[in-house]
């Protein structure tokens, strides 16, 4: 499987979206690309012993409702959590691997809406740069990152958004 998730990102130009946010709003059927959740997403539970995958709406309806536990049905010894990384929490391996690969192999890395503040995240633009690619910061404010950036807008992305769409 892995090998064929980085033979994917290796001859693939497809759009890779990797992020911070939690929230899931970044989820599009107007978005071809795929997405690497760095910090987990409310969209999904999983258990942290034998780490099956549930809905966390269906979860909490047709199980905590019933049983006011969140134990997990399956294994019966591990508590279901929404999965999102918790303050102290390793990344993903996995997921963090994978959004280095693409950030080695892009042909562009567009940053928008971060402080680049926050390791590891803060080193994919390093990665990006390293590998030649060209790395475009779209933030509110300055990041110590925007002296080796080929381009940097400074503003709401909202408004810079309308101006490039
Ligand atoms: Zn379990």
């Amino acid at each position: 499987m892995h090998d064929f998730i980085d033979k994917f990102l290796l001859e693939s130009k497809k759009n890779t979206h990797i992020t911070q946010n939690i929230d899931g709003f970044h989820y599009s059927k107007r978005l071809s690309s795929q997405i690497f959740e760095l910090h987990g997403s409310v969209g999904s539970a999983h258990c942290l012993n034998c780490k099956t995958v549930y809905d966390p709406d269906f979860f909490f309806k047709n199980h905590v409702q019933s049983t006011g536990s969140c134990l997990c049905p399956n294994c019966k010894a591990g508590l279901v959590k929404v999965s999102t990384i918790s303050f102290g929490q390793k990344l993903d391996e996995e997921i963090l691997r994978k959004s280095f690969l693409a950030a080695s192999r892009c042909d562009v890395l567009i940053c928008m809406g971060t402080s680049l503040m926050v390791s590891p995240a803060n080193s994919i633009p390093k990665i990006s740069r390293k590998s030649n690619s060209k790395v475009v910061i779209l933030n509110k404010e300055a990041t110590p990152f925007d002296n080796e950036a080929d381009l940097v807008i400074n503003g709401d992305l909202e408004k810079i958004y309308e101006k490039i769409k």
